[in-house]
């Protein structure tokens, strides 16, 4: 079984995103800019904020956080869209999800420009993709697409089964998995809450995505010998012992499917930091109007 270690991938292509931003730089460009906005307090978006714009230091973009307060109202938050939309200094934005209830994320998403629209998240995004033009790929599934390749895990001609069918990770992955591309070519089943006779379709798989949100979900008896695991899911379940009361678990009962597979990522240290990654990569694709 080996581990596939998407911190230190994470690590490696914020470096290489960081060389190529100091070749920007000494050409007289300015550096890329991302810029978020963070609606309320909500624990776990603080943390994925802070770790973006961490991320963006690092790799030398200029960044900017928009904080508003979880009572703002939609119209006020489209304005900041609209603002951000319009600004020349910012290349590509994120609307950190999800959003207070009274307000429709959908009509948040779409109207940020597709140019702009680093997430991969606005419909013209999510169609260009489906239909193999250039498109700013949703980052977690590119995330994921990228730990296979830097591992050299064959995919063509693969059963792929991925659990969840989400609008930012399992129907894009399912799509991308399946494209006549590497990685890719693998023959995938989607699965989801409707689903029956799961553990006959994952017991088949030589792939599978877990990303449901459901901890320790996939058990040993569910995959065969030599399977590959990915495991998307991140729930924070209380824990007192640690040091922040909680602690992160994967979709994947980790102990026992770890012995029986091929590559498995590990929670945490598998997929979520590829997310960042990948969000970075868009955004230097934006700097340098590689897509649009
Ligand atoms: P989501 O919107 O919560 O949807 C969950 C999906 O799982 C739905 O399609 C649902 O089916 C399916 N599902 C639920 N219970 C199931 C069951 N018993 N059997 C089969 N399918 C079932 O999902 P999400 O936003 O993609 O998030 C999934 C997990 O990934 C969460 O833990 C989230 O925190 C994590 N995540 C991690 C990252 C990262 O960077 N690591 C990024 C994004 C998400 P229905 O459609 O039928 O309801």
């Amino acid at each position: 079984m080996q581990l596939i270690d998407g911190k230190s991938i994470s690590e490696a292509i914020q470096v290489e995103i960081g060389e190529q931003v100091a070749l920007l730089t000494q050409s007289g460009q300015r550096a890329p800019h991302l810029a978020a906005v963070l609606v309320g307090n909500d624990g776990g978006s603080e943390t994925y904020v802070a770790n973006k714009i961490k991320a963006c230091h690092k790799a030398g973009f200029g960044s900017s956080l928009i904080r508003l307060e979880s009572s703002v109202s939609e119209k006020e938050l489209l304005a900041t869209v609209d603002s951000l939309n319009n600004n020349p200094d910012v290349d590509g934005f994120i609307v950190q999800l999800p959003l207070p209830a009274h307000i429709d994320e959908r009509k948040i998403i779409e109207a940020i420009r597709p140019e702009k629209d680093v997430d991969g998240f606005h419909p013209v995004n999510v169609g260009r993709m489906v239909l193999n033009l250039p498109a700013y790929i949703c980052a977690t599934p590119n995330g994921i697409l990228q730990l296979l390749k830097r591992y050299s895990i064959e995919t063509e001609g693969k059963h792929c089964v991925v659990i969840g069918r989400s609008n930012i990770v399992g129907s894009p992955m399912s799509i991308l998995l399946a494209k006549n591309s590497s990685p890719g070519n693998c023959t995938v089943t989607l699965c989801h809450s409707k689903t029956k006779n799961l553990k006959s379709l994952t017991q088949q798989a030589d792939i599978v995505v877990c990303a449901l949100g459901k901890p320790g979900f996939l058990s040993a008896d569910m995959v065969k010998e030599g399977v590959v695991v990915i495991d998307v899911g991140t729930t924070r379940v209380s824990d007192r012992s640690a040091k922040r009361g909680y602690r992160l678990m994967g979709d994947v009962k980790f102990d026992e499917v770890a012995p029986k597979c091929s590559y498995i990522t590990p929670v945490p240290g598998g997929v979520g930091p590829m997310t960042i990654a990948s969000l970075l990569q868009n955004t230097l694709l934006a700097a340098n109007k590689a897509i649009y």
